[in-house]
Order: C-alpha cells, then structure tokens, then sequence
C-alpha cells in the first residue's frame, strides 16, 4: 500500500477477506491420512472465535467416504490394477522427467493413448498430465482471434479459464437449454454481412457430460442436432461422465446414444472413475497430431506420470472387461443402482437434490450459506465425510454439499449414510419437501 501498491495477496473475491469465511476454513483442506477409498481417515481441526486455526495437527477420523470422485472403486488396492502400478513404479519411476517431444513419452504413454481412443470410439488421442490443463492448454490451441466459444453457462473452471485465454469472441448459453444456444448462434451468425458470409472463423461450442456441481447430465443429442444446424463444432467434457455413465461405461455418448462421430473433441480425465491422475483428447488423427505440433501443454510440459499412466490403463481393460473378468461391468451396473437408490431415498426424505438419474454426481441444496459449515461439521463428527460447496463456487445463496456416489459402497454404507443425513437435515431444518410416507 505504501506509494499506492497494493500487497501480493490483495485483489482476491472480499468474501476470502471476511471473518465468515476465515470462521469456516476447518470445512476446507482437511487433510486425509488414508487412499480416498470408502472408508477414509479425515483429520478435524478447528475453527475459533479469532480466526485462526488453534489445531494443526488435529484428531484422525475414519469416515465414509461420501466425498471422493472414486465413482468405480479404483481408489486404493485394486487386485488387478496396483500390482501393475508398482512394477510401473519399479521401471519407469514417479516422473519421466522429461516433456513429450524429449523423452517424456514411453510406451505406456503411446499405449494409453491409444487404448483410450478405441475406448471412446475416436480414432486418435493424446494425454496430458492434467485434467484441469488438458481444458485450459487445449482450447487456445484450437481456436484463437477470430473465433466464437459458445460455452454452458455453468462450465467448469478450466474450461472458462481456457476460453478467457485463447482470445476468441466467448457467448455463454442458458445452461443445458439447446433452445437457448440455438439462440445464440442464430444471433451470431446473423451478423454476417450476408446469408452466406460468416462473422467468425470458427465456432465452438462446449459442454460437460455431467455437471460436476449440479450433477446433471448433458442434453447431447439436441445440442449436437442444433451444432450441426449451424456448422458449429462440439467440444465435450466428459471429466465425469467417461468410465460412470452407460452401459460400456463409455461416457454421455453410450447413454444417450451419440454417435461419437458427432462430437469433434471428446476431453476427460482420469482423475475419476480410473482413480488416477491426468487428462486427455480424443478427436480426428488430423486434430490429434495437429495438437502435438503445437500445443504448449504436449511440449513444454513434463508428461504424465508413468504410474499414473499404467494406472488408468489397467483400470480401463477392467472397465472394458479386457483384463478377462466382469467385474467392469459389475461396477457400472453397481454405480448406477447405487446411485438411484441414494438419490430417491434422499428426495423421499424430503430433501432437494439437484441432477439427473444415472448421475452419481448429487447435490443437497442447503441454500443458506450459515447451513453449510453446519452441514460439513455435523457430518464429520458423525464419521461422514462429505464435500460441501458455497460461494465463490456457487452462487452465495446456493450452497449446498455435493456427495458423490460409488460403486464401491455397499447398501449397508449407504443405509447408514442416509440414516445420519436425514437426522441432520432434521436438525438444520434443510428438508425443503414433505417427506414421502414411510410404506410399512
Ligand atoms: N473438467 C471438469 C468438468 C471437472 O469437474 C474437473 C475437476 N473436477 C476438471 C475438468 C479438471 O480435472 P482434474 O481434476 O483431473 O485436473
């Protein structure tokens, strides 16, 4: 502040600033001691009245875990995948240390990528270390000046990020609404100077294939009818849907019956259902080397960890049934039962829950910002742990927690965390509906 500059650490959303927010932070960044596995060891700390948290170190609480995105049970020791992990671990270390282009690629690498593209029904891919770099470095690489993005109004972070960075024109649709983005590029199009001259060089339009914050899944065949209308190009993210959704886990598309022809770059991450780290594209053999040639995240960037590879490889021959068994598809009618089941013994005990069926993605609207550190603190201390989310990540008077489902977790766990969630919802009054009649 001294000669009018500001500090470092100013500038931030003023909320961070307020004592409500620093009042809270034990809801946040509580570490964990354990794999993100069903059952999960939460450290507690607390919150005081002077803003600082007094215990550093804290009590370890083992919880069910209702927070983790381990949507197929990959988390932790997995019999087929953690042997392969470690002997990856053994031959290639943590890090190739080294970018793509100079000797950052090993035949994990090679083989993933093309493992994942037969997967996802595209004839080429390349992965990236990053899920959220993979949105990020790969937009601006695809469209730049020039250009018109047409993005979900509630896209993920990585993507708005990604979009603010390439420099090209970025419209916002009503979000899910395909009306809507018809609108839009109706408008935009119209600006041409005539019926057949158009404003920009190329448009753009993304989507997610489940919301991560609404639990909502993509309304893709309307949005690709209408993008075909318009000659716009369709960019999905299927971060959460890839490995959760449809019948061969094979994302959105599989659902709801897309052709994947249709979609020109499919992105995901195998951060979720393959309980590794990393992201990646899936598009046209055109598209894919293109993006080799030029994308700043393929050739300054140390590449993906080789266990982390070897990882999302073995959890995708599981998940594909090519390790010889079933159980990939045991896990994918597992998620899906487990999470229906949840999402309509909650909406019965009253509760307002945002997303679609299928969606193991289910948020508990609490509304009231004051609800949600009484929501996560209550859960904890009933041996839950439970991912709770308010401004600036939703609207202030949206807060809600987001609980994610697995496949993992039996009837028993979800009994019992039905149980603990509706005494607490008594106790913070965040039923909003009446309660279905219990049948006897
Ligand atoms: N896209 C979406 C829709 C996400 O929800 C996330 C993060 N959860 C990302 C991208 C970033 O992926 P990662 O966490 O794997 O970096």
């Amino acid at each position: 502040e001294e000669k009018g500059y500001a500090p470092l650490c100013s500038g931030l959303e003023d909320f961070y600033t307020r004592r409500m927010y620093l009042r809270i932070q034990d809801c946040f960044n509580r570490p964990i001691t354990s794999a993100p596995k069903t059952w999960i060891d939460v450290v507690r700390r607390c919150s005081t009245d002077n803003n600082s948290i007094l215990n550093p170190t804290g009590e370890t609480i083992r919880c069910l875990n209702l927070g983790s995105y381990n949507y197929l049970g990959f988390a932790g020791h997995d019999d087929y995948c953690t042997p392969r992990v470690i002997e990856s671990l053994k031959t290639y270390s943590p890090s190739t240390s080294s970018v793509r282009v100079d000797g950052g690629t090993t035949i994990l690498h090679e083989e993933l990528e093309n493992e994942i593209a037969r997967f996802i029904g595209k004839p080429a891919a390349v992965v990236f270390g990053m899920g959220y770099a993979t949105n990020s470095a790969i937009i601006p690489s695809i469209i730049s000046k020039g250009g018109l993005i047409i993005s979900d109004s509630l896209n993920h972070n990585s993507i708005i990020n990604g979009a603010r960075g390439s420099g090209a024109s970025v419209e916002v649709f009503q979000h899910n609404n395909p009306s809507h983005l018809e609108e839009v590029l109706r408008k935009q199009i119209a600006k041409g100077q005539s019926r057949l001259h158009r404003p920009w060089k190329k448009i753009l339009v993304i989507v997610e294939g489940i919301y991560s914050m609404e639990g909502e899944i993509c309304n893709l065949p309307e949005i690709v009818s209408v993008c075909k209308k318009y000659k716009a190009h369709v960019y999905l993210d299927e971060a959460h849907s890839v490995g959760a959704l449809g019948k061969s886990g094979r994302g959105v598309c599989d659902l709801l019956g897309v052709d994947p022809e249709d979609v020109d770059i499919m992105m995901g991450t195998f951060t979720k259902s393959f309980g590794s780290c990393g992201g990646y594209i899936a598009a046209s053999k055109e598209i894919i080397q293109y993006l080799k040639y030029i994308c700043p995240a393929h050739l300054y960037a140390t590449s993906m960890s080789p266990p982390a590879v070897q990882q999302a490889i073995s959890a995708l021959r599981v998940i594909s049934g090519e390790d010889g068994s079933n159980r990939g598809a045991q896990k994918l009618a597992r998620i899906r039962e487990n999470s229906n089941f949840f999402r309509s013994e909650l909406q019965k005990m009253g509760f307002d829950v945002l997303g679609d069926n299928d969606s193991p993605v289910m948020p508990i609207m609490l509304y009231n910002p004051a609800k949600m550190p009484a929501f996560s603190r209550q859960c904890l201390q009933h041996n839950l742990a439970v991912v709770t989310v308010a401004f600036p990540a939703t609207p202030l008077l949206l807060s809600r927690a987001r609980i994610c489902i697995s496949a993992a977790h039996t009837r028993e766990d979800l009994n019992k965390a039905l149980m603990i969630i509706g005494k607490i919802g008594d106790r913070i009054d965040i039923k909003y509906f009446p309660a279905e009649p219990k049948k006897t």
